[in-house]
C-alpha cells in the first residue's frame, strides 16, 4: 500500500468507464435508471480514491486531518440537501432545478481555482496560471448566468428581461474587462488581478443571460452544463486530477451535442437563441398579423369518448400542457381503457415538446406507460395519414403546420409531428390562446378538428368517464 497514487489511477479509469456507461443508459428511458446506477458508482470510486491520494500525501496514513471534518460536513449537508430537492421537486420545476445546480458546479470551479492561486506551496507557472484563468471565468460566468436563469424560469421578480440598446456595449466592456485582466494576472502573477477578473466574469454572466428571453433558457441551461463541465475539466488540469478533467469533458461535451440538439430541434442557431430575440421577433409576428375571424368546432369530452371508442387507431400527442396539468397518469388509463377496446394506441413524442428534453418521455415513463409504445417524431409520422384519431394533449407548437408550410412563420423550418394528416384531430387546450412560440396554429381550425377546452388532467378523466361507459 505503499503508492495510493497508482491504485487511483486504475480507480479513475474504471471511473471513467462507469461516466461513459452512465451517459450511454442516459440516452434512453428504458436503461436511465441503471446509467443513473453507473454514474452513482463511478463518482464513489473517484471521491474514495481521491480521499486516498490525499491520505498517501500526507504519509500514506488516514490519521484524520483538520481539513477532513469540514470536507464531511460538506459532504453530508450536500447529500441531505440533496435528497430532499429531489424528492420533493415536482417535474414542472426540473428545469430551474438544473440550473441552480449548474449555479452550484461553477461556484465550486471559482473557488477551486481561487484557492489553487493563494496555495502558498504551490508554483504556477505559465500554463498553469491559464488554466486558472479559464477555469475560474467559465466558472465565475456559469454561475451567475445560471443562477440568473433559476429566477428566470421560477418567475422570480428580481430576475427581469433586460432590454435596451445599452445591453450589448455593457457586456462587451465586461468581456474586455475580464480577457484584459486575466492577462494582467497572467504577465504580472499579481493576485488582485485575477479577483478583479473574477468580478468581471461574474457581472458579465448576468449580463449575458439578462437580455435572453424566459422561453430560451431550457437551451441557456444546457449550455451552462456543457460550461460547468468545461470549468470543472479547467480545475482539473490545475489540480492535476485527471477524473476531474475526464468527468469535465464529457459534461462539457454531451452538455454542448444537447444544446445543438435542442436549436436543430427548433430550426434555430444556437447564436441565434444567445443573441437574437426569437421571442420578441415571435410575438410580434403574431400581434401583426390581422386578427381575422376563423371558425372552429369545439366539443365535449364525451363526444370525444365516443369518436375514440369507435377508432381503431389513437395517436396521443402530449405536449407542454400535458406537464402544466400532470395528466400523465390520467392519459395513460385513457390509452390503457382504449387498448382494452381493442383500439391500437400509440404515443408521439417530438424532440422539443414541453419545456426541456425528454420532458415527455420522462412523464409518460413515470406514468408507466410502455416504451414499445412511445414513438419518436421520424417513426411516427409515416403512420398518421392511416390513423384515426390524433388526440393532442396541451401541445400546440410542435404541430404547427406553419412549420412545414409557411416560409414567413418564425418557426419555418422546424420538424413537426404530422398529426394534420390524421383523419380526424382532437385538440385539448384551455383556449385558443397560443403556445410557447406565440403563434396561431391552422391545425385548429381544420374542419375535421374538434377543441376539447378545459385542464388536460380534467378533460382526460372525463373523457375516461365517458369511455367507461360505452365502447366499441
Ligand atoms: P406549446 O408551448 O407550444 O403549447 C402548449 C399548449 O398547452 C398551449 O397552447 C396551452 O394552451 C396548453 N396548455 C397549457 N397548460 C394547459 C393545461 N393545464 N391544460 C391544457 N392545456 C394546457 O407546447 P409544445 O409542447 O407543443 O411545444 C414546446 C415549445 O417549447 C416549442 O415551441 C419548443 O420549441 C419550445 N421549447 C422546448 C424546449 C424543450 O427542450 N422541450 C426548450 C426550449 C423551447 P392554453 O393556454 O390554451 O391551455
Amino acid at each position: 500500500m505503499e503508492n495510493f497514487a497508482q491504485y487511483a489511477d486504475w480507480a479513475y479509469l474504471i471511473g471513467a468507464v462507469l461516466f461513459i456507461l452512465a451517459l450511454r443508459g442516459l440516452s434512453s428511458p428504458a436503461s436511465a435508471i441503471m446509467g443513473n446506477r453507473y454514474g452513482m458508482i463511478g463518482m464513489a470510486l473517484a471521491v474514495v480514491a481521491t480521499f486516498a491520494v490525499v491520505a498517501n500525501l500526507n504519509g500514506g496514513a488516514i490519521a484524520v486531518q483538520p481539513g477532513y471534518a469540514l470536507i464531511f460536513g460538506a459532504m453530508i449537508a450536500g447529500a441531505v440537501i440533496g435528497l430532499f430537492r429531489a424528492r420533493t421537486v415536482p417535474m414542472t420545476q426540473m428545469p430551474e432545478t438544473v440550473a441552480l445546480m449548474h449555479s452550484l458546479v461553477g461556484l465550486a470551479a471559482v473557488l477551486i481555482a481561487i484557492a489553487a492561486v493563494l496555495n502558498p506551496t504551490s508554483n504556477h507557472g505559465a500554463v498553469s496560471r491559464f488554466e486558472l484563468f479559464v477555469g475560474c471565468f467559465v466558472g465565475a460566468i456559469t454561475f451567475t448566468a445560471s443562477v440568473f436563469a433559476y429566477g428566470k424560469l421560477a418567475a422570480k421578480k428580481w430576475a427581469k428581461s433586460m432590454k435596451g440598446a445599452w445591453v450589448k456595449p455593457v457586456q462587451v466592456i465586461l468581456f474586455v474587462g475580464m480577457l484584459g485582466f486575466g492577462a494582467a494576472y497572467f504577465v504580472t502573477e499579481d493576485v488582485n488581478h485575477f479577483y478583479i477578473m473574477t468580478a468581471f466574469a461574474l457581472v458579465l454572466g448576468y449580463f449575458w443571460i439578462g437580455p435572453i428571453g424566459g422561453g430560451d433558457m431550457p437551451v441557456v441551461v444546457s449550455l451552462l452544463n456543457s460550461f460547468s463541465g468545461w470549468a470543472a475539466a479547467g480545475i482539473g488540469f490545475t489540480l492535476g486530477n485527471s477524473m476531474l478533467i475526464i468527468a469535465g469533458s464529457l459534461v462539457g461535451s454531451s452538455g454542448a451535442i444537447l444544446s445543438y440538439v435542442m436549436c436543430r430541434a427548433m430550426n434555430r442557431s444556437l447564436f441565434n437563441v444567445l443573441f437574437g430575440g426569437f421571442g420578441a421577433a415571435a410575438a410580434g409576428a403574431a400581434d401583426d398579423g390581422e386578427k381575422k375571424e376563423k371558425n372552429y368546432r369545439a366539443g365535449s369530452p364525451e363526444d370525444a369518448a365516443f369518436m375514440m371508442g369507435n377508432a381503431d387507431s389513437v395517436v396521443i400527442v402530449p405536449g407542454y400542457g400535458l406537464a402544466q396539468a400532470r395528466a400523465q397518469n390520467a392519459v395513460k388509463e385513457l390509452g390503457d381503457l382504449l387498448k382494452e377496446k381493442g383500439v391500437k394506441v400509440s404515443y408521439a413524442i417530438h424532440p422539443v415538446a414541453g419545456r426541456m428534453p425528454g420532458h415527455m418521455n420522462v412523464l409518460l415513463a413515470e406514468a408507466d406507460v410502455p416504451y414499445e409504445d412511445v414513438k419518436e417524431m421520424d417513426e411516427i409520422n409515416s403512420d398518421f395519414a392511416a390513423t384515426d384519431v390524433v388526440l393532442i394533449i396541451g401541445a400546440n407548437d410542435v404541430v404547427n403546420p406553419a412549420a412545414k408550410n409557411d416560409p414567413s412563420s418564425p418557426i419555418y423550418g422546424m420538424p413537426i409531428l404530422e398529426a394534420q394528416r390524421a383523419r380526424t384531430v382532437m385538440v385539448i387546450k384551455r383556449s385558443m390562446n397560443p403556445g410557447y412560440a406565440g403563434l396561431d396554429n391552422d391545425i385548429f381550425y381544420m374542419d375535421k378538428t374538434m377543441m376539447i377546452f378545459g385542464d388536460a388532467k380534467k378533460v382526460a378523466e372525463d373523457i375516461l368517464k365517458g369511455l367507461s361507459g360505452g365502447g366499441h
